[in-house]
């Protein structure tokens, strides 16, 4: 192109587990893509959680924070949460430091994989900083373990409001709020009452409710049901890892976490230690998070043209990862996408 080169500075975590090889994979691909379309990436790489508190003594480094702070955009591989013990989660503690209210995940197939549910095309908005992940938790005496559940009108309402002006403006018809407000009245009945007063001021979007239990099974029954699913933060993290089923696993299921003035790009999976190192991850779920940024940053030509290149090698289908039932590894794989690029 003729156009000067701009560049992008992006706050890059590689992470752990499967985290480095997914992220070096996107890397590579996005750099390709960049070249055949003018566009360059200023990477500030960062570690985080059990590597950065080996190298500088804290879990979230300082200089990390700042970087988010001034590049405003970051993409982020997965970072261990020890279960039980140990320090909180770091990608917990990222989204509410940076107030990223919005978890944003589409759900979509992948032309040319097969899987059980085709043609599923269905969003999950995720509330971001509360419910039970604001992880308040007490040992009330021995024996007797306690844990805050928070839902606000501020938090229930602006994500409310994220869910809705975006069915507006992208024309998505009908919105469910999931949740158990049969059981929670005072927190569930909240955020569903902060929803409908939202959902007033939007007649041309449909508006329903359905409780997440029976939701488990609608969505395997039917997903077709869904288009924009509007949920508190524990039932999003659960119905993303259902609904990523629908289209090929977590290998596949790409967020946004998206605030005011930052934004973090990161896939629904986590660190998946049992296939770390062995390059066997598939990289689709950061790379497709990746797109979103691209869009983010108003780079749709380079979103346009990796989305492209990602299609083409699932619809030949000769240089699959295995979670889809291919035999080639994380490497082969993104060197398809280049290629394909
Ligand atoms: P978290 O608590 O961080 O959400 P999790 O317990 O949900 O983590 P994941 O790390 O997301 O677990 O992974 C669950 C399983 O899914 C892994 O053990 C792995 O087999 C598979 N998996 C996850 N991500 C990928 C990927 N990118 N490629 C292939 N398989 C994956
Ligand atoms: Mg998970």
């Amino acid at each position: 192109t003729t156009e000067a080169k701009r560049t992008h500075k992006i706050t890059l975590i590689p992470g752990d587990g499967i985290g480095p090889e997914v992220s070096g994979a996107v890397v590579k691909i996005l750099e390709t893509a960049g070249a055949a379309t003018g566009v360059s990436f200023d990477w500030h790489t960062y570690d985080a959680g059990a590597d950065a508190f080996a190298k500088t003594g804290e879990y979230i480094p300082k200089a990390l924070y700042e970087s988010i702070e001034q590049n405003k955009v970051a993409l982020k591989g997965p970072v261990t949460t020890p279960i039980g013990g140990g320090f909180a989660s770091i990608n917990v503690t990222l989204r509410k430091k940076f107030d990223l209210y919005s978890n944003f995940r589409p759900i979509k197939n992948l032309p040319g994989l097969k899987t059980n549910y085709p043609g599923v095309d269905l969003i999950i908005v995720r509330e971001n900083t509360e419910d039970l992940y604001a992880g308040l938790e007490l040992m009330i005496v021995p024996g007797v373990a306690q844990s805050l559940k928070i839902i606000t009108e501020k938090g229930s309402t602006r994500i409310s409001k994220f869910a809705f002006e975006y069915a507006r403006k992208f024309g998505r018809k009908k919105i469910h709020a999931i949740h158990k407000a049969n059981i929670m009245k005072v927190t569930d009945g909240l955020f569903l009452d902060c929803a409908r007063k939202v959902a007033a001021g939007f007649p041309e979007v449909t508006y329903a409710e359905h409780i997440v239990d029976n939701t488990c099974m609608q969505l395997v029954m039917n997903p077709y049901q869904y288009d924009v699913i509007l949920t508190e933060n524990l039932y999003g993290d659960i119905l993303s890892d259902l609904c990523s089923a629908f289209v090929g696993g977590l290998g596949l299921v790409p967020g946004a976490n998206l605030g005011l003035d930052c934004a973090i790009f990161e896939a629904v999976h986590g660190s998946a230690p049992d296939i770390a190192g062995k390059d066997m991850a598939n990289p689709t779920a950061l790379l497709q998070s990746a797109i979103l940024m691209l869009r983010h940053i108003d780079e749709a030509e380079t979103a346009d043209l990796v989305q492209k290149a990602l299609e083409a090698v699932y619809t030949e289908g000769k240089t699959l990862t295995k979670d889809v039932g291919g035999t080639s590894g994380t490497k082969a794989f993104a060197d398809a996408v280049v290629a394909a690029l």
